[in-house]
């Protein structure tokens, strides 16, 4: 497939509102794309370039793109900041510039959808001092040989960001549709592979062999997750339940074949290097080919100590040595993926409980099962006492459903009101912080889109201030007076008095004395809280005046 075509397809999609008939549209293509193009085509149209466990990154700021895009259509990066500025999307704004262009140049390289993945491959793949000129020269390479409409959908997905509202949910249906397999079948096996343009293949060979997945090492599942709830509910509707501390680290899942580890963060980074200490410790204690799941903490003399920590050395990849020892590392397992061959993802929580013990005989997260309230209060209580954040209540007969935030975990911590959510925007600040951003615009999400909910100026120190600003001066997409749009990547985590109905915003919700609390360096975009989640949130809010 030629990447125009694909172009005129996200065209053609980008005006449909109607989930059905995303999904009819985008069906209709995957049957006729060879072996090469189906997986390609399906993360493509979800704005993704690699699998989701792949640890192969394209590392493109607007920067790097703009200044590709003004070598190509002839234009100082001021010109392309000014037509970003005018049609305030990116994709737009390089269809435009390179409409110019196509007028004296002419194309001798059509740019086919396997040769724009090639490029990417080969952009991730770039390392070293040089690594910055050499993905200019290839991202140059595409932009030169792209038509105009080519231009607004290539350098959205170089930005990994397509903006046609194409999420997993209908990218999965779409799949199950196009080669009529049950949507079920379809949504665990890309629970299990990480990549639903791997997936796709199977689909198409068939329901058997989408039922054949396993899980690999070395091949990162994304983590379970857990919902807010209370004990009282959960004991209502399970009966008993399984309750652990809530560890107030960094999650990390650990896999291990012979004497391969492996460790990845919650992000699905891999952080080997940069934990040499606790990769030891577990393997040193199973024997065995796995996968676990768990949560790191600091400890000092006994005490766990605040996640950052953790979050320091997870983050380190030179002078690991030195790092090691100012801060004991200790891991809790808390669940078991894969023994041996076996992939455990289908068994009740109780028998992988089981497994996991009789698999690690240290590290393993203690673990009470009762459907008395006063009991569990009672562990909660000793949580809190012991420095932790709080229990997870989990029910004994589920499954393992990774990147599900289901009712199968419940988190119960005490009563600080906060909510994830990604900065879209920033304001510069005034007087002794003009130099710095001040205030911050933050969205929640549905559906792949961000609707903005607030601003947040308050709680942040000089020195946060200073450290996120360097963070987002090379996110800056564009600017206007003292606003800027920031591209989508870090998440706050805010602290707020109530969530009221407001008109100023998108989302038709703000935030009431928003106040910041830290950055959650180890959650991703589309992690940050739901509008449904909002709307909860609202709801409860309503109830309990
Ligand atoms: P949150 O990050 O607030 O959504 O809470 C869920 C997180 O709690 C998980 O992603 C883990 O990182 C962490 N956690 C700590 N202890 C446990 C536990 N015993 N079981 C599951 N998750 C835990």
């Amino acid at each position: 497939m030629e990447f125009a075509e694909f172009s005129r397809i996200c065209e053609n999609i980008e005006g449909i509102s109607g989930r059905l008939e995303m999904i009819e549209t985008i069906a209709a293509v995957l049957p006729r794309l060879s072996d090469d193009e189906l997986p390609v085509f399906v993360r493509f149209v979800m704005g993704r370039v690699f699998p989701d466990w792949s640890p192969l990154k394209l590392g493109i700021g607007p920067n790097l793109l703009y200044e590709a895009v003004g070598y190509v259509a002839g234009k100082k990066r001021d010109g392309v900041i000014a037509a970003v500025n005018e049609t305030g999307d990116v994709g737009l704004a390089v269809e435009r510039l390179l409409a110019t262009k196509s007028q004296t140049s002419f194309f001798t390289e059509p740019l086919t959808l396997t040769g724009v993945h090639a490029d990417c491959t080969r952009i991730a793949m770039t390392d070293g001092s040089r690594s910055q000129r050499e993905k200019l020269r290839i991202v140059e390479g595409l932009l030169g040989n792209a038509g105009s409409l080519e231009g607004r959908y290539l350098s959205r997905l170089l930005l990994e960001e397509l903006r046609i509202g194409v999420g997993e949910g209908n990218a999965r249906d779409a799949v199950a549709r196009a080669f009529d397999v049950d949507v079920a079948l379809v949504a665990h096996a890309h629970q299990a592979l990480n990549d639903l343009g791997e997936v796709a293949m199977l689909a198409r060979q068939g329901e058997e062999a989408l039922r054949e997945v396993r899980i690999e090492p070395f091949r990162p599942v994304k983590m379970m997750l857990a919902q807010q709830g209370t004990i009282g509910e959960m004991v209502a509707d399970h009966g008993a339940v399984a309750v652990e501390y809530k560890y107030d680290g960094t999650r990390f899942q650990f896999h291990k074949v012979g004497s391969e580890c492996r460790m990845y963060s919650r992000k699905l980074e891999d952080v080997t290097v940069a934990v040499p200490d606790v990769i030891e410790v577990l393997d040193r204690a199973i024997p065995h080919d796995v996968i676990v799941d768990g949560e790191v903490i600091a400890v000092k003399d006994g005490r766990p100590r605040p996640f950052q920590f953790v979050l320091q050395r997870f983050r380190r990849k030179h002078e690991v040595e030195e790092a090691i020892g100012r801060v004991d590392l200790v891991p809790h397992v808390f669940d078991i993926l894969y023994l041996d061959g076996e992939t455990l993802i289908d068994l009740p929580f109780s028998e992988r409980r089981r497994t996991l013990e009789d698999t690690l005989p240290v590290y393993v997260a203690p673990q009470w099962v009762s459907d008395d309230l006063s009991r569990l209060e009672q562990i909660y209580a000793d949580a809190l006492d012991a420095g932790h954040e709080g229990v997870m209540l989990k029910t004994l007969d589920a499954p393992y459903t990774p990147g599900v935030r289901g009712k199968n975990w419940i988190k119960i911590k005490p009563a600080v009101d906060t909510l994830d959510l990604v900065v879209i925007g920033a304001e510069w600040g005034e007087g002794r912080r003009a130099r710095l951003f001040g205030s911050f615009l933050l969205a929640c999400q549905q559906e792949g889109e961000l609707l903005p909910v607030g601003k947040v100026a308050t709680g942040l120190s000089d020195d946060q201030l200073a450290a996120i600003y360097d963070v987002l001066k090379d996110l800056v997409i564009a600017g206007k007076g003292k606003e800027v749009v920031i591209e989508p990547a870090v998440v706050f985590e805010v602290g707020y008095a109530e969530i009221q109905k407001s008109p100023n915003y998108a989302s038709g919700y703000a935030l009431r004395f928003p106040r910041f609390v830290r950055v959650r360096e180890d959650k991703g975009v589309d992690e940050v809280e739901t509008m449904d989640g909002m709307l909860a949130r609202y709801e409860r809010q309503l109830k309990s005046v």
